[in-house]
């Protein structure tokens, strides 16, 4: 079954096609600077070996004439993976907040899309943007069935003790302030391909995962299910991110604006853009970074450092949330592809049962592997993330009802 996996952004639109159930990738690409005076779409076919690449650079005046350009490129009587886009019959849609009333993938209608506009004032950035790249797919698609998978979905599980903060009750209950959790399709799918590596069933499996890439997250995993994570109502909190603070006393933010006089714009400016490994080092790219860490430069040391400082912490303090861990998992750009921030985050762990093999953990490969030396009874596993997989897997099952 042909389903498109769509992530729409304020500006961009990403997307990919899948063969379902075997997962093969027909095609992917990105639309991007949609509304701005250049735009460009990159599309690819194949993979690895025969992937192909081709970039247009046009006017993209809306979402609507973005769709329409990458449902004509998928369905090019030349470069074409499907001869109409009728062939697609589902489409996947990343939605970022789900709230507290999205607990797995769902059938889009009317009620689900009121839903979405309801929850915007928890993501106004991301959840407006996902419905307009519903309502486009439904025009421009029209025999697929929509279906929305929410970031937020897989931490529904966290229990009240570990989501709620502890605020006047009020706003939890009158303006919904509590944790909710982000990355949640890519802890969910390291979980399981992590549980499939160990040979267990997902419910046996316990696990703290930690998707490192430009946003990062760590996540608690009881049983196959999310207990606590550490991004929490906004994506600014938890771990040092690319631009992002992570967590931060909450008293700099008010000293930041009664005693320097910074304005609110400025004040999320400087946590969201300007902070992270930014914010501490001038660059927020983990290659030339490790290059400046190993040259002995003394600030790429320190800012990776504290960033590595911060995931020990987590791995502690979950540690302790969980009971007994079968494994570590790193996933994403970094927690994939980064040998130093696997290494320096788990420094002298061996007590608890953590070690790497340096000679595994060095090794560069894209495909799941265990990092852990022998004597490790804590397993450290590198396993990529693939989000639109995740959402083609809910999907198909969801509307062949194996759900
Ligand atoms: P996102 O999807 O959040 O934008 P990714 O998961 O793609 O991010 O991760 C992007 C980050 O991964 C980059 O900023 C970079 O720091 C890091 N990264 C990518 N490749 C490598 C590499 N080979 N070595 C170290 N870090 C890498």
């Amino acid at each position: 079954m042909k389903t498109l996996v769509i992530n729409t952004g304020s500006s961009s639109i990403k997307y990919q096609l899948l063969d379902m159930p075997d997962g093969k990738i027909l095609c992917s690409g990105l639309v991007e600077r949609i509304g701005e005076a250049k735009g460009r779409i990159i599309h690819k076919t194949g993979e690895d070996k025969n992937e192909k690449k081709y970039t247009y650079d046009e006017i993209i005046p809306d979402h609507q004439s973005g769709m329409n350009k990458l449902a004509k490129l998928i369905s090019d009587p030349k470069i074409g993976v499907i001869s109409n886009v009728n062939e697609v019959k589902l489409v996947g849609h990343r939605i970022v907040h789900g709230g507290d009333r999205f607990h797995s993938i769902t059938r889009i209608d009317n009620k689900v899309k009121e839903a979405i506009v309801e929850l915007s004032n928890l993501a106004p950035l991301h959840n407006p943007a996902n419905l307009i790249g519903i309502n486009t797919a439904e025009q421009v698609f029209p025999i697929a069935e929509q279906v929305g998978v929410f970031d937020t979905a897989f931490h529904q599980s966290i229990p009240e003790t570990a989501f709620r903060y502890a605020l006047p009750e009020r706003f939890y209950k009158v303006n919904g302030i509590r944790a909710y959790g982000f990355h949640g399709t890519s802890h969910r799918y390291v979980s399981r391909m992590a549980a499939q590596f160990l040979n267990k069933k997902l419910e046996e499996v316990s696990l703290i995962t930690l998707h490192l890439g430009n946003g990062a997250s760590v996540c608690a995993v009881k049983n196959g299910k999310s207990i606590d994570t550490s991004l929490g109502m906004s994506t600014i909190t938890g771990l040092v991110m690319g631009t992002r603070v992570g967590d931060i006393d909450p008293g700099v933010i008010i000293y930041m604006q009664e005693i320097l006089g910074l304005g609110y714009e400025e004040v999320k400016k400087i946590l969201t853009k300007e902070s992270g490994l930014l914010g501490l080092s001038g660059d927020n790219d983990l290659r030339s970074l490790s290059k400046r860490y190993d040259e002995g430069d003394p600030q790429a040391i320190l800012a990776l450092s504290i960033y590595s400082y911060r995931i020990k912490k987590y791995i502690g303090a979950y540690l302790a949330a969980i009971g007994k861990i079968d494994a570590i998992v790193f996933t994403a750009g970094v927690g994939e592809n980064s040998a130093l921030i696997r290494a320096l985050s788990t420094q002298n762990l061996e007590h608890i049962g953590v070690a790497l093999d340096p000679s595994k953990n060095e090794e560069n490969s894209s495909v799941r592997r265990d990092i852990s030396s022998r004597n490790a009874s804590i397993k450290t596993l590198v396993i990529p993330t693939n989000e639109e997989y995740e959402i083609a897997r809910q999907a198909y099952a969801l509307v062949n009802e194996a759900i």
